[in-house]
């Protein structure tokens, strides 16, 4: 078979791998797309990282996401990154170039906007500070994308307070840190309300932030998505807001991805997120 006949193959690669949705997802477009590609989830340690992303070219592979725990190590692998994957200090998308190199993006903060776009489309990023709850990888992709569409200003608590403080240093004047332990008080004056951290989750605990302070105006989204529906959203659509659940950035993510390794840009749709779903 010459290079060009070749069918293209892509993956995910994380440790453990199991829980991931992107297999369903990717696989749902091939099969919509009738495009002749394969896409594979693969447990890999860290000790084998490089060595398995130096050898995948060579198999026929064009390119993998990339999840927990080596969204920050394939940035010392890399040998192109993008701008955004550099300001959020992580990569969850490789491109396998014919020129043996390997190119590094972070699709997470697009992929965020995307979804806050199809699921609340009358939110304006200028109309009011965005509250986010969280300072982990997730907080800065959706950090760095709000700054970028737009919003005012950004009101941030995390638990571990020095950590917000880390990304209000690299992220600039348009960052206020609040203490945990009052960032109820953010919620009153926040157009948007986003949940970065891992509560609400499945197995993790409930996300005890007061939202007393909610106006019907606000957008609220979460990016945990098992729940579909959070304690936070269902919080949100009581008191009036627009909820967003965290699923669409996961599939929104995935669409630059699949559009670069496969050559069709995938539509979002709801025959999407029943795959993702299944
Ligand atoms: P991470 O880097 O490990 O950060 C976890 C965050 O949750 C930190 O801010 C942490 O605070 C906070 N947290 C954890 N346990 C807590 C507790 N008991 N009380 C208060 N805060 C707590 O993880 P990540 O990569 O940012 O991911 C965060 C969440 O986003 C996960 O649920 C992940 O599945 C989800 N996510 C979803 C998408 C999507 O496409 N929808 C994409 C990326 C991530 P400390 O700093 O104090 O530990």
């Amino acid at each position: 078979m010459t290079e060009l006949s070749r069918i293209p193959l892509a993956g995910v690669i994380g440790s453990p791998i199991a829980h991931s949705k992107s297999p369903q997802l990717h696989r749902h477009w091939l099969k919509t797309y009738g495009i002749p590609g394969h896409y594979i989830p693969m447990d890999v340690s860290a000790d084998n990282l490089e060595n398995v992303l130096r050898t995948l070219p060579t198999m026929g592979f064009v390119g993998v996401n990339i999840t927990i725990p080596h969204k920050e190590a394939v940035m010392e692998i890399a040998d192109l990154i993008t701008d955004r994957a550099i300001l959020i200090g992580a990569a969850n998308t490789l491109i396998f170039r014919k020129d043996g190199k390997i190119h590094a993006d972070n699709t997470d903060g697009y992929g965020f906007i995307e979804n806050l776009k199809a699921g609340a489309p009358s939110w304006n990023p200028r109309s009011g500070p965005a509250a986010v709850l969280g300072a982990g990888g997730a907080a800065r992709a959706v950090m760095s994308s709000l700054l970028e569409a737009g919003v005012p200003e950004i009101l941030l608590s995390n638990r571990t307070r020095v950590r917000a403080e880390v990304l209000q240093k690299e992220f600039g004047s348009r960052v206020r840190v609040f203490d945990w332990l009052q960032a109820g008080n953010m919620v009153d004056d926040a157009a948007l309300l986003v949940n970065t951290t891992s509560l609400g989750m499945i197995g993790k605990p409930e996300l005890r932030v007061p939202l007393d302070g909610l106006h019907a105006t606000t957008v609220v989204t979460d990016l945990v998505y098992a729940p579909l529906k959070t304690k936070l959203l269902a919080t949100a659509e009581e008191a009036g807001c627009v909820a967003v659940d965290g699923l669409g950035m996961l599939l929104h993510q995935a669409v630059p991805a699949f559009e670069r390794w496969f050559g069709r840009r995938p539509d979002v749709d709801r025959a999407t997120r029943a795959a993702a779903l299944r």
